[in-house]
């Protein structure tokens, strides 16, 4: 049986960990071994400066391959501030009237819409009618449709379109992906996984249906469907789900307050999750014939924590955001298409399966995806 030290974890990717160098987006807390870039980095604009673009920003501080070059707010305040912490020209800063002038910028090169869930399809076609590549915060839209609309808008323009999935560049999560696809401990047979939290302020978006598309399972849950399909490597056939009781009425008029589902998938293997506004839980928990790998916390911005049956894991711990960004701003310079797990097409899965759930807790009936 392997160990899974944070060593056997770089030999396992087939870098020695003198060749650290190679993977940049997974050791930005060392500095050591680093290999400096100073070639030309991906000019980003953020859409929507609210506590995520924030976070997206931050990671970039540190990045070889991406910054910040341009912002899209209703905010002037917020361009003003921006403005001067991220020394963004005038000429990059639009509202969301003016942003299709875009177009004309050649310093801009990615726009990622971290926006409300229901307004990620606008600002996505229209980032693409003005031929910049696009990243779109999770979940990709709140319809199949839009996600459909998305997609075929992006691949008319000819230009790239991903998902915010950060915890693709995430090393515990990839551990645990490792375990599940290449059998470590055999074939696995049940997953459970669950996100939720406490949510604050009564009037956010969040609990809004037209802004947010759904509750917890579009917000969090999302990280539940990956983090099973991703430890499977299948995708589920059919499901069954489940509201849980709406214990604050005021608050959940719109949205459900819990659910909970259960995949089934083509090798016999079955998952349970539950995804709340109610309760903190974060958790991926894999059992397979030789033996179990977990996380928890598993999906928050770290440090994450797992172990499995043979004892803890010790990999390294990243910041999520600059990782994703490295990831991605790589790919990007090279001018190669983004890794087929954070695309439009994933992105347009899992919002297929999230509708799934929820045509199966509102109809009682098994559902198949
Ligand atoms: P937020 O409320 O902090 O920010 C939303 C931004 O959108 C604000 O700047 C707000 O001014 C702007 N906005 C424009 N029109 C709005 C409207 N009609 N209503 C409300 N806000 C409006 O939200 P956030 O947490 O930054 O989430 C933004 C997106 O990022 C969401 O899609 C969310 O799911 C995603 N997100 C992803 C992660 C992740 O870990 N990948 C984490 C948090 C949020």
């Amino acid at each position: 049986m392997k160990d899974f030290s944070r060593r056997t974890f770089l030999q396992h990717l087939g870098l020695g960990t003198t060749a650290a160098f190679a993977l940049p987006s997974l050791l930005t807390h060392s500095k050591e071994n680093i290999k400096p870039y100073d070639g030309k980095k991906l000019n980003v604009a953020l859409v929507g400066l609210g506590t995520y673009s924030n976070l997206l920003a931050k990671g970039m501080e540190t990045s070889q391959y991406c910054q910040v070059a341009g912002i899209v707010t209703g905010t002037p305040a917020k361009a003003t501030t921006w403005k001067e912490k991220y020394n963004i020209p005038e000429k990059n800063i639009y509202n969301y009237q003016n942003f299709d002038n875009i177009k004309n910028n050649p310093d801009i090169d990615l726009v990622y819409v971290v926006l409300p869930n229901s307004m990620h399809k606008e600002f996505v076609i229209r980032a693409a009618k003005a031929g910049k590549h696009v990243m779109t915060e999770k979940p990709m839209g709140i319809s199949v449709k839009e996600c459909e609309e998305m997609i075929k808008a992006c691949k008319d323009a000819g230009v790239q379109l991903g998902v915010g999935y950060r915890l693709h560049y995430e090393p515990y999560n990839l551990e645990m992906k490792r375990l599940g696809q290449e059998k470590v401990f055999g074939q696995v047979r049940l997953v459970e996984a669950s996100f939720g939290f406490k949510s604050g302020d009564p009037k956010q978006w969040r609990l809004n249906k037209a802004l947010a598309g759904g509750g917890p399972l579009m917000d969090v849950g999302i990280y539940c469907i990956q983090g099973i399909r991703y430890v499977l490597g299948e995708e589920p056939t059919s499901v069954t789900a489940q509201f849980g009781p709406v214990t604050d009425k005021e608050r959940f008029s719109q949205v459900e307050e819990s659910i909970r589902w259960q995949f089934e998938f083509p090798s016999g293997a079955i998952s349970n999750s539950t995804s709340s506004y109610k309760s903190n839980v974060e958790r991926l928990f894999a059992t397979a014939d030789n033996g179990f790998f977990e996380l928890s916390p598993a999906y928050g911005y770290g440090p994450l924590k797992g172990r499995t049956s043979k004892g803890a894991l010790d990999l390294p711990i990243v910041n999520h955001q600059n990782a994703q960004m490295e990831g991605i701003g790589q790919v990007l310079l090279e001018n190669k298409p983004l890794p087929s797990h954070i695309t439009g097409e994933e992105g347009l899965k899992d919002v297929r399966i999230m509708m799934a759930i929820y045509k199966a807790a509102k109809t009682g009936k098994r559902i198949s995806i």
